[in-house]
Protein backbone atom coordinates (compact mmCIF):
# COMPACT_ATOMS: atom_id res chain seq x y z
CA UNK A 1 0.00 0.00 0.00
CA UNK A 2 1.26 3.56 -1.32
CA UNK A 3 1.46 5.76 2.19
CA UNK A 4 2.08 9.65 1.44
CA UNK A 5 3.44 11.99 4.13
CA UNK A 6 3.88 14.78 1.94
CA UNK A 7 1.20 17.23 1.03
CA UNK A 8 3.22 17.50 -2.56
CA UNK A 9 3.51 14.11 -3.60
CA UNK A 10 -0.26 13.45 -2.61
CA UNK A 11 -0.97 16.73 -4.95
CA UNK A 12 1.43 15.60 -7.80
CA UNK A 13 -0.39 12.06 -7.72
CA UNK A 14 -4.05 13.36 -7.91
CA UNK A 15 -2.52 15.43 -10.78
CA UNK A 16 -1.75 12.65 -12.65
CA UNK A 17 -5.16 11.08 -12.25
CA UNK A 18 -6.49 14.06 -13.08
CA UNK A 19 -4.58 14.10 -16.68
CA UNK A 20 -5.66 10.35 -16.93
CA UNK A 21 -9.76 11.54 -16.47
CA UNK A 22 -9.85 9.88 -13.68
CA UNK A 23 -12.28 10.70 -10.63
CA UNK A 24 -10.88 10.65 -7.30
CA UNK A 25 -13.07 10.10 -3.75
CA UNK A 26 -11.56 11.50 -0.14
CA UNK A 27 -11.97 9.55 2.73
CA UNK A 28 -10.72 11.66 5.98
CA UNK A 29 -10.03 9.98 9.36
CA UNK A 30 -7.76 9.83 12.11
CA UNK A 31 -6.80 6.15 11.58
CA UNK A 32 -7.14 3.26 14.13
CA UNK A 33 -10.00 2.12 11.18
CA UNK A 34 -12.45 -0.21 11.71
CA UNK A 35 -15.80 -1.33 10.18
CA UNK A 36 -17.19 2.12 10.19
CA UNK A 37 -14.30 3.65 8.36
CA UNK A 38 -14.19 0.82 6.04
CA UNK A 39 -18.04 1.53 5.10
CA UNK A 40 -16.76 4.93 3.85
CA UNK A 41 -14.07 3.86 2.08
CA UNK A 42 -16.20 0.96 0.10
CA UNK A 43 -18.70 3.50 -0.81
CA UNK A 44 -16.03 5.76 -2.21
CA UNK A 45 -14.27 2.75 -3.83
CA UNK A 46 -17.58 2.12 -5.79
CA UNK A 47 -17.96 5.67 -6.88
CA UNK A 48 -14.47 7.00 -7.67
CA UNK A 49 -11.75 5.57 -9.75
CA UNK A 50 -8.86 6.41 -7.35
CA UNK A 51 -9.66 6.98 -3.42
CA UNK A 52 -7.26 8.24 -1.02
CA UNK A 53 -7.47 8.02 2.74
CA UNK A 54 -6.39 10.22 4.48
CA UNK A 55 -5.12 9.09 8.78
CA UNK A 56 -4.46 12.33 10.55
CA UNK A 57 -4.69 12.83 14.81
CA UNK A 58 -5.12 16.51 14.14
CA UNK A 59 -3.56 18.23 16.96
CA UNK A 60 -5.37 21.37 16.62
CA UNK A 61 -8.79 19.62 16.80
CA UNK A 62 -8.65 18.58 20.18
CA UNK A 63 -8.59 20.28 23.52
CA UNK A 64 -5.88 20.91 25.83
CA UNK A 65 -7.40 18.57 28.61
CA UNK A 66 -8.39 15.68 25.59
CA UNK A 67 -6.72 12.89 24.06
CA UNK A 68 -4.30 13.54 21.41
CA UNK A 69 -1.46 12.07 23.11
CA UNK A 70 -3.35 8.56 24.08
CA UNK A 71 -5.28 8.33 21.28
CA UNK A 72 -5.17 4.93 19.25
CA UNK A 73 -2.82 4.43 16.14
CA UNK A 74 -2.16 1.66 14.24
CA UNK A 75 -0.81 2.20 10.92
CA UNK A 76 -0.08 -1.06 10.08
CA UNK A 77 -3.36 -2.64 10.75
CA UNK A 78 -4.43 0.65 8.89
CA UNK A 79 -3.14 -0.17 5.49
CA UNK A 80 -3.79 -4.03 5.79
CA UNK A 81 -7.69 -2.49 5.70
CA UNK A 82 -7.02 0.28 3.11
CA UNK A 83 -5.82 -1.85 0.67
CA UNK A 84 -8.01 -4.82 1.22
CA UNK A 85 -10.60 -2.38 0.85
CA UNK A 86 -9.32 -1.10 -2.63
CA UNK A 87 -8.22 2.18 -1.88
CA UNK A 88 -5.41 3.75 -4.01
CA UNK A 89 -3.51 5.75 -1.87
CA UNK A 90 -2.97 6.73 2.42
CA UNK A 91 -2.07 9.74 2.75
CA UNK A 92 -0.84 10.27 6.53
CA UNK A 93 1.36 13.24 6.97
CA UNK A 94 3.13 14.45 10.76
CA UNK A 95 2.01 17.67 12.15
CA UNK A 96 5.14 19.41 11.16
CA UNK A 97 3.91 18.49 7.49
CA UNK A 98 0.44 20.03 7.87
CA UNK A 99 1.38 22.18 10.20
CA UNK A 100 4.37 25.11 9.74
CA UNK A 101 5.67 26.45 13.50
CA UNK A 102 3.93 29.93 12.70
CA UNK A 103 0.86 29.00 11.07
CA UNK A 104 -1.42 30.89 11.04
CA UNK A 105 -4.78 30.69 9.50
CA UNK A 106 -8.56 28.74 10.66
CA UNK A 107 -11.57 28.27 9.11
CA UNK A 108 -14.19 28.92 11.36
CA UNK A 109 -18.20 28.10 10.50
CA UNK A 110 -20.62 29.42 12.85
CA UNK A 111 -24.14 28.79 13.81
CA UNK A 112 -23.56 24.70 12.82
CA UNK A 113 -20.80 24.60 15.10
CA UNK A 114 -22.43 26.31 17.86
CA UNK A 115 -24.55 23.67 19.79
CA UNK A 116 -24.11 20.13 21.34
CA UNK A 117 -20.14 19.01 20.71
CA UNK A 118 -19.43 22.89 19.92
CA UNK A 119 -20.23 24.10 23.33
CA UNK A 120 -18.24 21.56 25.42
CA UNK A 121 -15.44 21.48 22.53
CA UNK A 122 -14.24 24.57 21.84
CA UNK A 123 -11.42 24.46 19.52
CA UNK A 124 -13.12 21.03 17.72
CA UNK A 125 -14.73 22.10 14.90
CA UNK A 126 -12.68 25.25 13.73
CA UNK A 127 -9.60 22.84 13.84
CA UNK A 128 -11.97 20.05 12.01
CA UNK A 129 -12.71 22.59 9.56
CA UNK A 130 -9.46 23.60 9.26
CA UNK A 131 -7.48 20.20 8.61
CA UNK A 132 -10.54 19.48 6.17
CA UNK A 133 -10.19 22.51 3.98
CA UNK A 134 -6.53 21.68 3.75
CA UNK A 135 -7.54 18.07 2.71
CA UNK A 136 -9.12 19.80 0.48
CA UNK A 137 -6.76 22.01 -1.43
CA UNK A 138 -4.17 19.16 -1.30
CA UNK A 139 -6.25 16.03 -2.69
CA UNK A 140 -9.06 18.52 -4.45
CA UNK A 141 -11.41 15.40 -4.69
CA UNK A 142 -14.61 14.69 -6.49
CA UNK A 143 -16.64 13.56 -3.43
CA UNK A 144 -15.35 13.22 -0.07
CA UNK A 145 -16.96 11.00 2.37
CA UNK A 146 -18.10 11.39 6.12
CA UNK A 147 -19.79 8.99 8.90
CA UNK A 148 -23.72 10.54 10.15
CA UNK A 149 -21.69 8.80 13.38
CA UNK A 150 -20.40 12.38 13.68
CA UNK A 151 -23.83 13.66 12.34
CA UNK A 152 -22.49 17.55 13.73
CA UNK A 153 -19.32 17.47 11.94
CA UNK A 154 -21.45 16.07 8.57
CA UNK A 155 -23.23 19.56 8.81
CA UNK A 156 -20.61 21.50 9.47
CA UNK A 157 -18.51 20.37 6.54
CA UNK A 158 -21.44 20.60 4.38
CA UNK A 159 -22.30 24.41 5.30
CA UNK A 160 -18.52 25.00 5.00
CA UNK A 161 -18.45 23.43 1.50
CA UNK A 162 -21.14 25.82 0.17
CA UNK A 163 -19.99 28.79 1.86
CA UNK A 164 -17.19 28.25 0.67
CA UNK A 165 -17.51 26.96 -2.72
CA UNK A 166 -15.44 23.72 -2.49
CA UNK A 167 -17.08 22.16 -5.58
CA UNK A 168 -16.78 18.80 -3.51
CA UNK A 169 -19.58 16.76 -3.10
CA UNK A 170 -20.01 15.46 0.30
CA UNK A 171 -21.36 11.85 0.66
CA UNK A 172 -22.81 10.90 4.18
CA UNK A 173 -22.75 7.22 5.31
CA UNK A 174 -24.47 5.61 8.27
CA UNK A 175 -23.63 4.55 11.16
CA UNK A 176 -22.10 1.19 11.39
CA UNK A 177 -22.50 -0.82 14.81
CA UNK A 178 -21.40 -3.43 16.85
CA UNK A 179 -23.82 -6.59 16.55
CA UNK A 180 -24.99 -5.46 20.15
CA UNK A 181 -26.02 -1.57 18.89
CA UNK A 182 -22.72 0.19 20.49
CA UNK A 183 -21.79 2.45 17.41
CA UNK A 184 -18.28 1.48 16.22
CA UNK A 185 -15.22 4.27 17.23
CA UNK A 186 -11.98 4.09 17.65
CA UNK A 187 -12.33 5.46 21.18
CA UNK A 188 -13.78 2.41 22.41
CA UNK A 189 -10.53 0.71 22.80
CA UNK A 190 -10.41 2.67 25.72
CA UNK A 191 -13.31 0.97 27.40
CA UNK A 192 -13.03 -1.97 30.24
CA UNK A 193 -14.96 -4.76 29.87
CA UNK A 194 -17.12 -3.26 32.54
CA UNK A 195 -17.59 0.52 31.04
CA UNK A 196 -17.67 -1.67 27.36
CA UNK A 197 -21.40 -3.18 28.57
CA UNK A 198 -22.78 0.09 30.07
CA UNK A 199 -21.51 2.05 27.07
CA UNK A 200 -25.13 0.26 25.63
CA UNK A 201 -26.79 2.94 27.44
CA UNK A 202 -26.16 4.88 24.39
CA UNK A 203 -27.58 3.19 21.75
CA UNK A 204 -30.58 1.84 23.91
CA UNK A 205 -31.37 6.04 24.55
CA UNK A 206 -30.75 6.43 20.51
CA UNK A 207 -33.51 3.50 19.92
CA UNK A 208 -36.10 4.44 22.54
CA UNK A 209 -35.99 8.17 20.97
CA UNK A 210 -36.31 6.45 17.30
CA UNK A 211 -39.12 4.35 18.69
CA UNK A 212 -40.85 7.23 20.02
CA UNK A 213 -40.60 9.51 16.22
CA UNK A 214 -41.67 6.87 14.58
CA UNK A 215 -44.66 6.39 17.13
CA UNK A 216 -45.43 10.06 16.08
CA UNK A 217 -44.19 11.73 19.36
CA UNK A 218 -43.43 14.85 18.53
CA UNK A 219 -42.93 16.57 21.72
CA UNK A 220 -38.99 17.18 21.68
CA UNK A 221 -38.75 18.02 24.91
CA UNK A 222 -40.88 14.47 26.02
CA UNK A 223 -38.64 12.25 23.91
CA UNK A 224 -35.63 13.98 24.83
CA UNK A 225 -36.36 13.33 28.58
CA UNK A 226 -36.98 9.47 27.97
CA UNK A 227 -33.85 9.23 26.34
CA UNK A 228 -31.96 10.57 29.13
CA UNK A 229 -34.17 8.41 31.57
CA UNK A 230 -32.33 5.53 29.77
CA UNK A 231 -29.06 6.92 30.43
CA UNK A 232 -29.64 7.66 34.08
CA UNK A 233 -30.62 3.76 34.78
CA UNK A 234 -26.84 3.34 34.25
CA UNK A 235 -24.50 4.08 37.06
CA UNK A 236 -21.09 4.44 34.97
CA UNK A 237 -23.11 6.88 32.60
CA UNK A 238 -22.75 10.76 33.47
CA UNK A 239 -24.36 12.44 30.42
CA UNK A 240 -23.08 15.96 28.54
CA UNK A 241 -25.78 16.31 26.67
CA UNK A 242 -28.97 15.00 24.97
CA UNK A 243 -30.13 17.57 22.44
CA UNK A 244 -32.38 17.72 19.53
CA UNK A 245 -31.26 19.48 16.83
CA UNK A 246 -32.69 21.11 13.77
CA UNK A 247 -30.84 19.16 10.59
CA UNK A 248 -30.62 22.17 9.11
CA UNK A 249 -29.01 24.52 11.15
CA UNK A 250 -28.02 22.72 14.59
CA UNK A 251 -29.92 25.00 16.54
CA UNK A 252 -31.65 23.80 19.52
CA UNK A 253 -35.53 22.23 18.52
CA UNK A 254 -38.58 21.26 20.60
CA UNK A 255 -40.80 19.87 18.09
CA UNK A 256 -40.65 17.05 15.18
CA UNK A 257 -41.64 18.90 12.43
CA UNK A 258 -38.92 18.96 10.02
CA UNK A 259 -35.76 17.44 9.62
CA UNK A 260 -34.39 16.73 13.30
CA UNK A 261 -30.95 15.57 14.45
CA UNK A 262 -31.41 14.36 18.33
CA UNK A 263 -27.89 14.40 19.27
CA UNK A 264 -25.78 12.59 22.86
CA UNK A 265 -22.32 12.74 24.55
CA UNK A 266 -21.57 10.41 27.44
CA UNK A 267 -18.98 10.02 29.70
CA UNK A 268 -18.60 6.41 30.58
CA UNK A 269 -15.82 7.25 33.06
CA UNK A 270 -13.21 8.47 31.45
CA UNK A 271 -13.98 7.80 27.94
CA UNK A 272 -16.28 9.98 25.87
CA UNK A 273 -18.57 8.60 23.56
CA UNK A 274 -21.40 9.85 21.57
CA UNK A 275 -24.44 9.01 19.00
CA UNK A 276 -27.12 10.20 17.46
CA UNK A 277 -30.08 9.37 14.87
CA UNK A 278 -31.68 11.51 12.24
CA UNK A 279 -35.04 11.96 10.87
CA UNK A 280 -35.11 14.29 7.90
P1 LIG B 1 -12.51 9.46 12.83
O1 LIG B 1 -11.34 8.61 12.43
O2 LIG B 1 -13.14 9.07 14.12
O3 LIG B 1 -12.22 10.94 12.71
O4 LIG B 1 -13.64 9.17 11.74
C1 LIG B 1 -13.39 9.35 10.37
C2 LIG B 1 -14.68 9.28 9.61
O5 LIG B 1 -15.29 8.00 9.83
C3 LIG B 1 -15.70 10.32 10.08
O6 LIG B 1 -16.39 10.84 8.96
C4 LIG B 1 -16.61 9.52 10.97
O7 LIG B 1 -17.92 10.05 11.04
C5 LIG B 1 -16.61 8.18 10.27
N1 LIG B 1 -17.00 7.14 11.23
C6 LIG B 1 -16.42 6.86 12.43
N2 LIG B 1 -17.09 5.88 13.06
C7 LIG B 1 -18.13 5.54 12.27
C8 LIG B 1 -19.20 4.61 12.36
N3 LIG B 1 -19.35 3.83 13.42
N4 LIG B 1 -20.08 4.55 11.35
C9 LIG B 1 -19.97 5.35 10.26
N5 LIG B 1 -18.97 6.25 10.10
C10 LIG B 1 -18.07 6.35 11.09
Amino acid sequence: MRIESNPENVRAQVREWRKQGLTVGLVPTMGYLHEGHKSLIDRAVKENDRVVVSIFVNPIQFGPTEDLESYPRDLNADSRLVENAGASLIFAPQPEDMYAADFSTYVQVNEVSEQLCGKTRPVHFRGVCTVVSKLFNIVAPDRAYFGQKDAQQLAVIRRMVRDLNFGITIVGCPIVREADGLAKSSRNTYLSPEERKAALCLSRAVRRGEELVDGGETDGDKIIAEMRAVIEQEPLAEIEYVEMVSWDNIQIHHKVDGPILTAMAVRIGKTRLIDNFIRE
